[in-house]
C-alpha cells in the first residue's frame, strides 16, 4: 500500500492499454487493472479494421474520418507486422446509393488525410478484373479502395507490452470493486483471482471500462456521467468464400453496410447493429442477426452460404453516447471524455474506435498535464510498437531474413509467428534449432516454447487467453487439446499470493 501511482487505469481494452502505453512512455508510474483478460471484451470483438469509416462521410463526420485516416497511416507505420493494408471491392448495384455519390465519397476518402500512403481508389469493371468472379453476374462494376486490417486483441496486447516495457504494472483478473477519494488520492479496492482483496493508491484515475463505463463511474461517484446506448454488433466466420486477399464492402437495402474480409484463412462477415437489451456480460449473436448477415451475403455471392457453414461467431457492444435526436446507426462513433479536477482527478472515456485509440490516449494523458507539469509530450506517433523494430529493415525484408534464420520452420508456421509477433517471436525461437526443440506439442501448430512465452510475457493465464486472443488457433485449429493446454498452464503459471 506504500506505492502511490501517478495514474491508475480501469479497463484493459484498447483504450486503457493505449493510455497506459502513452503515460508510461512519458515517464509516469502506471497501474492498469483489468477484471478479466486484456482485450477480453469489445477490443477482441470488433470487425478488426483500421479505417476512416467510409460510411461516416454520409453523416458528415469529416473530423472523425480525417482523424481516423491519419491514425490509420500512423498505425501502419508503427506496427506493420499486425496492421496491414487491405484492398476492398465495393460492388455497385443500381438501386443502391448513386454511383456518383460513391465516387465522390471515395475521392474525399482518398484526400481527406494528407499523410495517407495507401493507393488511391479507382473504378473497376468485370471485363478487366477477377474480383467480380465470385459475385452474381448482375454485379459488373464498382470501385476498388484501400483501408487497413489488424488483429484487435494483439494490438491491445502490444500496447500493454509497451506500457510494461516502460515500467507500468499491468494486472489482469483484477476487478476494481470499490473506489474512493481519500486525502487527495484515489484508493481502489481490487478483487483478484490470485490475491485476497487489496488496495492501491493513485494520484489520478482513468475510467476506460468500455461498456461498463457508467458502472465504474458510479463506483467513483462521478458527477459528470453521460448517458450511453449499448449497441450490439455480431460477426460470423465461414470457410474461405473466395480466393484472393481482397475484401468486399456490401450495401444492404436498409442502407447499412457489411464487410466480407479474409480472416485466418477463412472469411469473416460482419457486422450487425442491434440495440442491446441484455447486460454487457451476456452478449451473443441471435438467429435474426445470423439471418441478416447470410441474406446480405447471399444477395451478392454465387456460393449460397448456409447456417451450417458457420465456424465461429462473436458479438461486441459499442457504448455510444446517447443522442435522442438520432437513430442508433447515426449516433457518432467518435470518442468523448470528461475530466473532473475536483480533488483527485478523474477522466472518464466514452465510445471510440480501435482505429483512434492512440490519438485518444494522447489527449487523455495531455489532460493530466495540470497534475504532472514536468511530463513530456506524447511519443506514440513515432514509437514502434513491440515486435516492429526490424533493425533498419522493412517488415518484408525481415520476413526474408527470418526465412534464412529459421530454415527448419514450416513456412506456414513461420508466417503465423511473423504476423502475430514480428520480432517478438525471437523471444521464444532464440534457443530453438528444430521443430523438436519447440518442446511439447499441443496439436495444430501450438508448441510449448510459444505457450511459455505467452504465459511469462503476455499475461496468458487460461487456454482461452492463448487460443483466442494471443493466437487465433482456437478458431483455425479446433483439434488442439484444450484440456492438456489448460493443465499445462495450471502447472506452470506463477501466481503471486499474498
Ligand atoms: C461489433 C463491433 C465492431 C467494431 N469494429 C471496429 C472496427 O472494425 N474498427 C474500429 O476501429 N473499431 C471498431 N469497433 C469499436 C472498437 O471495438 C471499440 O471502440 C474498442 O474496442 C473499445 O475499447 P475499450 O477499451 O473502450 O473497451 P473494452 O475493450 O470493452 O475494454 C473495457 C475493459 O474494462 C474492463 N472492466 C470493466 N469494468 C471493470 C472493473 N470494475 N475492473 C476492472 N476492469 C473492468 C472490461 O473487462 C474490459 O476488458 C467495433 C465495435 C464493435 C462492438
Amino acid at each position: 500500500m506504500d506505492t502511490v501511482f501517478d495514474v491508475a487505469i480501469i479497463g484493459g481494452g484498447i483504450n486503457g492499454c493505449g493510455c497506459a502505453a502513452d503515460a508510461a512512455l512519458r515517464g509516469l508510474s502506471v497501474v492498469l487493472l483489468e477484471q478479466d483478460d486484456l482485450a477480453s471484451k469489445t477490443s477482441s470483438s470488433s470487425t478488426k479494421l483500421i479505417h476512416g469509416g467510409l460510411r461516416y462521410l454520409e453523416q458528415f463526420e469529416f473530423g472523425l474520418v480525417r482523424k481516423a485516416l491519419n491514425e490509420r497511416q500512423i498505425l501502419l507505420n508503427v506496427a506493420p507486422h499486425i496492421v496491414r493494408p487491405q484492398a476492398f471491392i465495393l460492388p455497385y448495384e443500381k438501386h443502391m446509393r448513386p454511383s456518383w455519390l460513391l465516387r465522390l465519397g471515395l475521392f474525399v476518402y482518398d484526400h481527406l488525410s494528407r499523410n495517407n500512403k495507401l493507393p488511391k481508389s479507382r473504378s473497376i469493371h468485370r471485363k478487366n478484373s477477377a474480383w467480380f468472379n465470385p459475385l452474381f453476374d448482375t454485379f459488373n462494376q464498382g470501385a476498388l479502395y484501400y483501408d487497413a486490417a489488424t488483429d484487435d486483441s494483439r494490438l491491445t496486447l502490444l500496447n500493454a507490452l509497451q506500457a510494461k516495457n516502460h515500467g507500468a504494472s499491468i494486472r489482469t483478473t483484477s476487478r476494481v470493486t470499490h473506489i474512493e477519494r481519500v486525502e487527495g488520492l484515489w484508493e481502489l479496492t481490487i478483487a483478484s483471482k490470485a490475491k485476497t482483496p487489496y488496495t492501491i493508491r493513485a494520484k489520478s484515475l482513468i475510467n476506460a471500462a468500455g461498456p461498463w463505463v457508467n458502472t465504474v463511474a458510479n463506483l467513483a461517484n462521478a458527477k459528470d456521467m453521460r448517458q450511453i446506448t449499448l449497441v450490439k454488433g455480431s460477426h460470423i466466420v465461414i470457410p474461405k468464400l473466395y480466393s484472393g486477399n481482397h475484401a468486399y464492402l456490401l450495401q444492404h437495402d436498409d442502407k447499412r453496410i457489411l464487410f466480407v474480409i479474409p480472416y485466418q484463412n477463412n472469411t469473416l462477415i460482419g457486422t450487425t447493429e442491434v440495440n442491446c437489451a441484455g447486460t454487457p456480460e451476456t452478449v451473443s449473436i441471435s438467429d435474426n442477426e445470423i439471418n441478416y448477415l447470410l441474406e446480405t451475403v447471399n444477395h451478392y455471392f454465387k456460393h449460397k452460404v448456409s447456417k451450417k457453414e458457420i465456424i465461429y461467431t462473436w458479438s461486441g457492444l459499442r457504448p455510444l453516447l446517447s443522442d435522442d435526436s438520432k437513430e442508433m446507426q447515426h449516433m457518432s462513433r467518435d470518442y468523448a471524455y470528461t475530466v473532473s479536477k475536483s480533488g483527485a482527478p478523474l477522466i472518464t472515456i466514452y465510445g471510440g474506435k480501435i482505429t483512434t485509440y492512440r490519438q485518444l490516449s494522447v489527449e487523455i494523458i495531455d489532460a493530466l498535464r495540470f497534475l504532472f507539469p514536468q511530463m513530456g509530450a506524447s511519443t506514440t506517433q513515432k514509437t514502434l510498437l513491440p515486435g516492429a523494430s526490424f533493425n533498419q529493415m522493412t517488415f518484408q525484408d525481415y520476413q526474408s531474413y527470418a526465412i534464412n534464420q529459421y530454415p527448419w520452420l514450416e513456412p506456414s508456421l513461420l508466417n503465423r509467428y511473423l504476423e502475430q509477433y514480428g520480432t517478438l517471436m525471437e523471444h521464444f525461437l532464440a534457443p530453438c534449432t528444430s521443430i523438436a526443440s519447440l518442446g511439447r506439442h499441443f496439436g495444430g501448430s501450438l508448441y510449448q516454447q510459444e505457450v511459455d512465452y505467452l504465459i511469462n510475457e503476455e499475461w496468458g493465464t487460461t487456454a482461452e487467453d492463448i487460443l483466442f486472443r494471443r493466437t487465433k488457433l482456437g478458431i483455425t485449429h479446433p483439434e488442439i487439446n484444450q484440456v492438456a493446454l489448460a493443465d499445462y498452464i495450471e502447472e506452470n503459471i506463477f501466481i503471486e499470493v499474498t
